[in-house]
Formats: C-alpha cells, sequence, structure tokens
C-alpha cells in the first residue's frame, strides 16, 4: 500500500448521526469519497444502487466472501449481509481519493485490525438511548421489529467506543461535524 492510500472510518450505532456527518465531509472535501459497501437488505426509497449500496441477492454476497472479495463483511442485522469490497477501495484510491466508510462497530474494528497505520477511525456517539431512539423513530423508515433490534443493537455497540483512535458525542450536528472535520484534516495533513 502505497503512503497516500489512507482510509477514514465513521462507525456509530444505527441513528446516531454518522450518515449525516459522513454527507457533509463528503461535500465538503472532494478529494473524500464514499465507499459504497455491498448489501443484501431492500432499497429504501430514494436510495440507488451502486450509489448508496450495491444492492445484491445473499447467494451473490455469499459468492463474493468465498472470492475473498471483501475486506470486511458482517451480518448486521438478523440475515442481512454488509461488507466493504477491495475493488470500491482500489477504485477510489486510483482516483487519488480517500475512501470514507460508513460501517457498524464490528466492521470498523476489522478494517482497523487490516489497516492500523493507515486508517482513522472516528466514532460518534448518540448523546442518550432516549435521543437515538428519537432519531430512529422520526426518519420513519424502521418498523416496530427492525426499531427495537437497532435500539437493543445500539446499547451493546455503545460499549465498544473505546476500540477506536477518536470519539464524538453528537449532541449538536454541526459541532460534530467540526470535530470530525478537524480529526480528518490532521490525519491526512491537509
Ligand atoms: P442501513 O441498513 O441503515 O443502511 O445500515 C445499517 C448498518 O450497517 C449501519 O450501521 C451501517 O453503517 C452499516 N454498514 C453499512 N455498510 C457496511 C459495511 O460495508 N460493513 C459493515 N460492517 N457495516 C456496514
Amino acid at each position: 500500500m502505497s503512503q497516500q492510500n489512507k482510509i477514514i472510518i465513521i462507525t456509530a450505532p444505527s441513528g446516531a448521526g454518522k450518515t449525516s456527518i459522513t454527507h457533509y465531509l463528503l461535500n465538503k472535501y472532494p478529494l473524500l469519497a464514499f465507499s459504497v459497501s455491498a448489501a443484501t437488505r431492500q432499497p429504501r426509497d430514494g436510495e440507488q444502487d451502486g450509489k448508496d449500496y450495491h444492492f445484491m441477492s445473499a447467494e451473490a454476497f455469499e459468492e463474493k466472501i468465498t472470492a475473498k472479495a471483501f475486506v470486511e463483511w458482517e451480518m448486521v442485522y438478523e440475515g442481512k449481509y454488509y461488507g466493504t469490497l477491495k475493488s470500491e477501495l482500489e477504485r477510489i484510491w486510483t482516483e487519488g481519493k480517500t475512501p470514507v466508510l460508513d460501517i457498524d462497530v464490528h466492521g470498523a474494528v476489522h478494517v482497523q485490525q487490516k489497516y492500523p497505520n493507515d486508517s482513522l477511525s472516528i466514532f460518534i456517539e448518540p448523546p442518550s438511548m432516549d435521543e437515538l431512539k428519537k432519531r430512529l423513530q422520526s426518519r420513519g423508515t424502521e418498523s416496530a421489529e427492525s426499531l427495537a433490534a437497532r435500539v437493543n443493537k445500539a446499547s451493546f455497540e455503545i460499549s465498544f467506543s473505546h476500540h477506536f483512535n477518536k470519539s464524538i458525542i453528537n449532541d449538536d450536528l454541526q459541532k460534530a461535524c467540526a470535530e470530525a472535520e478537524q480529526m480528518i484534516t490532521n490525519f491526512l495533513g491537509w
């Protein structure tokens, strides 16, 4: 891996606001590029294949596992696979850009272990479990069952925060974006 092949990992429990922070960073810095994960869940309204995720069947995903096409993959929710494709990171590096991975905490730990010197991992913490539940509810995209699964998982995931290079409490989105920006520009020497 050459000197410039760095990785930014943004991780958090679902609903902590990592997607908003990721969008802010990607809009502001054209040399950052979103790493489009492979996923086997159904696209939500407005999501585009190849832009939000590479949506695929479980069979196609499992073939890629066998072919060792992933840097990391997880069954993030019951029956739903998500994974970071090696080809995606290569594509972004070839463009001279730095990939930004918006992935769950287990995936984040794995990527960090693979690239200990070339990755920066930032954990976004929700201000409280109540707030996290409110955010997930207001998103309106989750069924009661999926909401309960995400809330359960979140309380476990919060216990992982100390595994990461940096941690940000997202009680004020603007402030959290500015903190993440500072950490990333420092890491990349910008
Ligand atoms: P959602 O279904 O809300 O898009 O994503 C669910 C969770 O999966 C989020 O925490 C998201 O960050 C995570 N995720 C998305 N892509 C990947 C991936 O490639 N690998 C892993 N481990 N998690 C991912």
